[in-house]
């Protein structure tokens, strides 16, 4: 069942739970993902940052809107951290249903005005927009972007930009860095910012940088209004672990041999992950 962000977001904020965003960049971790979410009967977001959109090419975006079109679970097609027009445009026209529009390095003024010119032309073919204020960290290399400090979201910003803007979204900055947090850096997420956030709008928030938290902390931002959070590092950091681990038998060369043990370990944190967000079963409120 595909959707856009707006109606999928909508039921968990009324159950008070959170969707997984995986982010997918091949054909194994998109099956990995659908399988977990089917077994598990939780609702994904096929996440797709715009570095993977190149490797992948847009040719894989038809094959994910299938998968969306053919399972029962509702799936919504999200275009991750987009920065400028051109690539928000492409990600609508190869079949996206929601895409992400990340001005959150500028000043607040030009990220507003860049969200509201996404929201007018998003919403004229129903995709939904979510739209970042503050800054979310980074790990390191082998991590999606973010910025070096975490500039942790200013309160008093988010119901003027929420309102200017139109956003059905928010990833608001409170403390996650991208990536898998190296042994001197401890995530620091802030619950009461979170919470106070969350009491300013009514919109769901997104959580990012979600890989390699405290359980606990993210199981209590799912009570504080997050219905969203993403997750890329902790799935594809399973299956790459396995893979090297199957690898290391030299006789191995079919892509049918070599996977499945990999998509497994995937699937294990991936059905983690809908637990701890609360998502098994919600599939069957829509
Ligand atoms: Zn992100």
């Amino acid at each position: 069942m595909l959707m856009n962000m707006r109606d999928l977001l909508a039921v968990a904020q009324k159950n008070k739970f959170a969707v997984p965003a995986f982010n997918i960049s091949s054909s194994m971790l998109l099956t990995g993902v659908i399988e977990a979410s089917e077994e598990a009967s939780s609702p994904v977001i096929f996440a797709i940052h715009p570095d993977e959109l190149a490797f992948v090419r847009p040719s894989f975006i038809s094959a994910a809107v299938q998968e969306a079109i053919r399972t029962s679970v509702p799936v919504c097609i999200h275009l991750d951290h987009g920065s400028s027009l051109d690539q928000i445009m492409a990600a609508i026209r190869y079949g996206f249903t929601s895409v992400m529009m990340d001005a959150s390095e500028s000043p607040l003024e030009e990220n507003i005005a860049a969200c509201k010119e996404v929201v007018e032309l998003a919403h004229a073919v129903d995709v939904s927009v979510e739209g970042e204020l503050g800054t979310i960290g980074t790990t390191g290399p082998e991590a999606e972007a973010g910025t070096e400090e975490i500039i942790y979201v200013n309160p008093d910003d988010v119901e003027t930009f929420v309102e200017a803007t139109g956003v059905d979204t928010l990833a608001a900055a409170v403390g996650t860095a991208h990536g898998i947090y190296p042994k001197d850096k401890k995530p620091e997420l802030k619950l009461d910012l979170l919470r106070e956030i969350s009491s300013r709008v009514d919109i769901p928030l997104v959580l990012h940088g979600g890989s390699a938290n405290p359980d606990d902390e993210i199981a209590k931002a799912v009570t504080l209004g997050v219905c969203k959070i993403n997750i890329s590092s902790d799935t594809k950091d399973a299956f790459y672990q396995k893979c090297r681990e199957v690898l290391s038998n030299p006789g191995l060369r079919e892509p049918n041999s070599i996977y499945p043990a990999c998509i497994e370990a995937m699937k294990k944190v991936a059905h983690h992950k809908i637990k701890l967000f609360n998502a098994a079963g919600k599939a069957a409120l829509y």
